[in-house]
């Protein structure tokens, strides 16, 4: 049997980032840039007014107070998307609008707001510094300046970056395609009452709210009794994706099929079970390029087997740089006394306070525990017979992307 460690190896290795094409630039939120992204232009494109004002010569009003204005004579407006080709001398101003190009011979503006307008001239009040209220050609980005490196999610602020820079189609990574398939007889779908024996599905939809979050394509969700004819039909479809997540069916029970099925299929064993709870029963394995995850039915070892296996490798194939949460060290706001000869990632609440990070371990950590679940943000990594750990241990955390609030 794997260890954790080497069992994550094993995966990240395997999962290689998808082809790089293009995406519009519309869709491309979530996605992650396959190339830096180089400024082909600095920004701003043009020395331009920060504020509506006056553009001046500095030097002109440097002797102005509220006893002895200065007075320039106004040339007009410019206004913004307008060439600004006026030329300021000296005694003169030019009325202007922000993101208006600053006038050659110019070299600050005076907000609206301190000046008074007297027909066909102006009285500035106080001295500015040069370059004043003026945002200077380059000053933000200059151009060759990496914007967005090679592996970055994009987002809405690196959407801006992209739409300024004239990216109408972003180099990305091919967005994995993925299939959820739960496994069980007992299931029923959620609209239905279940009858004696039978529990509502719930992984299907967890498992696909965490697989949306990062932006992967669910191409396919189904639900399977335990008979080997109906889930081969449906692992055939499935396995036509670049990942199919099956869920249930993989222990060692008279109907646990899905396993061997998958192997029956061409789909080759990299490894099953590893010495890890919740989860023991994790099966990983590849058909040609497809990566197949057989994860235990229990929602709890679904979740944290997802977390700690499927969301990485999902990142990677989407070429992410980051695949996962920087575990953090955090104090035990309570003793852990049970402890097990397989690593424990246990279900935690985690706050913090005074700069220091805090964590409760959460009573039912049954790998059933859908309760412990909904209260969990974060994953408490307890090693293999770990000595009992008294409150104040300090202990390292994985942060789960589950919003507690
Ligand atoms: P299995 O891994 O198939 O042996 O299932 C382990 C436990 O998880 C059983 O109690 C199942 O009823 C439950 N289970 C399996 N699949 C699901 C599912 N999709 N949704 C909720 N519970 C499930
Ligand atoms: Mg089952």
């Amino acid at each position: 049997m794997l260890d954790y460690e080497d069992a994550r190896a094993l995966v990240f290795e395997i999962a290689k980032p998808l082809e790089k094409c293009l995406c519009n630039l519309t869709e491309s939120q979530g996605m992650v840039v396959s190339e830096d992204i180089i400024a082909p232009h600095g920004i701003p494109l043009f020395d331009n007014s920060a504020v509506d004002g006056y553009a001046v010569k500095a030097a002109d009003i440097k002797e102005a107070s509220k006893k002895n204005p200065v007075r320039l004579e106004n040339l007009g407006y410019i206004s913004a998307g307008e060439t600004g080709d006026e030329t300021i001398i000296s005694g003169k101003c030019v009325k202007i609008a922000t993101g208006a190009p600053l006038p050659s011979g110019a070299d600050a503006t005076v907000m609206k707001e301190n000046i008074k307008v007297e027909a066909t001239h102006v009285n500035f009040f106080e001295a500015i510094p040069k370059m004043e209220n003026v945002r200077y050609r380059g000053e933000d980005i200059e151009q060759g300046e990496t914007v967005i490196t090679s592996g970055t999610v994009i987002g809405p602020a690196q959407m801006a970056v992209l739409a300024t820079f004239g990216f109408s189609q972003v180099p990305i990574h091919r967005t994995p395609k993925i299939s959820i398939i739960s496994t069980g007889s007992e299931l029923v779908n959620v609209e239905q009452k279940p009858q004696k024996g039978q529990i509502r599905e719930s992984n299907r939809y967890m498992l696909s709210g965490m697989i949306k979050q990062e932006s992967c394509e669910l191409v396919k969700m189904s639900m399977v009794p335990d008979t080997p004819e109906i889930l081969k039909k449906e692992f055939d479809e499935a396995l036509k994706c670049d990942v199919t997540i099956i869920s249930g069916g993989m222990s060692v029970g008279d109907k646990d099929f899905a396993k061997n099925l998958l192997k029956e299929m061409g789909v080759e064993e990299i490894f099953w079970k590893i010495k890890f709870k919740p989860g023991k029963p994790l099966f990983f394995g590849k058909r040609q390029k497809t990566l197949v995850f057989g994860l235990p039915g229990n929602p709890a070892s679904s979740y944290v087997l997802f977390e700690e296996f499927v969301r990485p490798t999902l990142r990677k194939l989407m070429g992410r740089r980051i695949l996962e949460e920087e575990m953090i060290i955090a104090k035990l706001d309570k003793d852990i006394l049970k402890t097990y000869q397989r690593l424990h990632f246990m279900r935690g609440k985690l706050y913090e306070i005074n700069g220091e990070y805090h964590v409760i371990p959460l009573d039912f950590q049954g790998s059933h525990s859908i309760g412990s679940l909904v209260e969990a943000n974060a994953l408490i990594r307890v090693e293999a017979n770990s000595p009992e750990l008294p409150k104040g241990s300090q202990v390292s955390v994985r942060p789960l992307k589950n919003e507690i609030v």
